[in-house]
């Protein structure tokens, strides 16, 4: 069964977070009029943390659902509608774009900027949830600084958790990559960069069964070949708990008219956040697998909003 249209908007924005936001403030004040829908996380991943300390223009730092509650603000200053309502299905077929919103909401849309971010993959230890922010987290770059001269853990075998072992291993008195096979599955330059660190320990072999700690992390419970006759139970005292083992894409009901790439990020055109579908532009996490940083979310929001801006006045629309 087909629903029926509900209502038609110029400039549809999925995501509430620094992309969805930053797009909200730039069509707005564009005059625009753009409808944005917040979705299960109102004001996106920064909500779930504390300390942000790069967010440029916060000399003191912000607390991560400050910072989103002043964009919020921002966008709403200028008229930004802003809803409760997740996306759940979409047709991209051809214009004006077809949302649906909460599986009932038929939105037709001009342009449509996707800005819905992407989840970090995590063990699903229950010590994940019990220390998050109190020495677990998924972002070298956003929290690595808090731990100079200490000594943290990073789980994960690709490039992804070679590249956080090295950047931490800067900041850090000690690093232990802590993998499951024994092998490393990144490039092999990677591996080299990693084999040389004097401050990385590669523990192969490796699982991660828990954490402990009295009010932080400060150590985590590893098996040594978990399942085998010679399993091993080994515990190492570590201030900082760092994840890479990839991410997911928030992209699923746009996959069948958008090109993502394996993992499921958006693919844009270099450069630019527009999709080859005219008027749908990507903004955020879920078209960046390099960077993953509040600020090049919302760089890439306003880009986003300009271009859809844009393509609206060469359609004389
Ligand atoms: C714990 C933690 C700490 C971090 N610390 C820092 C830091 O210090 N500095 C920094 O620069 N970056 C930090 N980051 C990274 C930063 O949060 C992200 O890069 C940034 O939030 C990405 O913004 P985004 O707008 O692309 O998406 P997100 O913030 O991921 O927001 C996505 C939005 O899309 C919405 N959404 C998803 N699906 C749908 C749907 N179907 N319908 C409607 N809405 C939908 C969600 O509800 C959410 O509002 C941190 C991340 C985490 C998890």
């Amino acid at each position: 069964m087909t629903n029926s249209i509900n209502e038609k908007v110029r400039c549809l924005i999925i995501g509430s977070g620094p992309a969805g936001y930053t797009a909200a403030i730039y069509a707005s004040r564009a005059n625009l009029s753009p409808v944005l829908y917040e979705g299960i996380q109102p004001g996106g991943q920064l909500t779930t943390t504390t300390d942000v300390e790069n967010f440029p223009g916060y000399p003191e730092g912000v607390t991560g659902p400050e910072l989103m509650e002043d964009l919020k603000q921002q966008a709403a200053r200028f008229g930004a509608d802003m809803r409760i309502g997740i996306a759940t299905k979409t047709d991209l077929s051809a214009a004006p774009y077809k949302v649906t919103i909460d599986g009932e909401k038929v939105i037709e849309t001009e342009t449509l900027i996707i800005a819905t971010g992407a989840t970090a993959k995590y063990l699903g230890l229950p010590d994940e949830n019990k220390y998050a922010g109190m020495g677990v987290s998924a972002c070298a770059t956003c929290d690595g600084f808090f731990y100079r001269k200490k000594t943290v853990a990073v789980v994960g075998g690709g490039d992804t958790a070679c590249e956080e072992a090295l950047y931490l291993a800067s900041l850090a008195k000690q690093v232990y990559l802590i993998v499951r096979k024994p092998y490393l599955r990144a490039s092999k330059v990677m591996q080299e960069r990693v084999m040389k660190a004097s401050n990385i320990t590669v523990l192969f072999e490796h699982n991660t069964v828990g954490l402990f700690g009295e009010d932080g992390v400060e150590g985590a419970h590893l098996v040594k070949r978990m399942g085998e006759p010679d399993e091993e139970k080994v515990d190492i005292a570590i201030d900082g708990f760092f994840l890479a083992i990839g991410h997911k894409p928030n992209s699923d009901i746009f996959k069948p008219w958008i090109e993502t790439d394996e993992v499921g990020y958006i693919k844009t055109i270099p450069g630019t956040p527009k999709t080859k579908v005219p008027g749908v532009f990507a903004a955020g996490d879920v078209a960046d697998p390099h960077y993953r940083q509040a600020i090049t979310a919302a760089g890439s929001g306003c880009a986003a909003a300009i271009e859809a801006e844009r393509y609206l006045s060469e359609m004389g629309k």
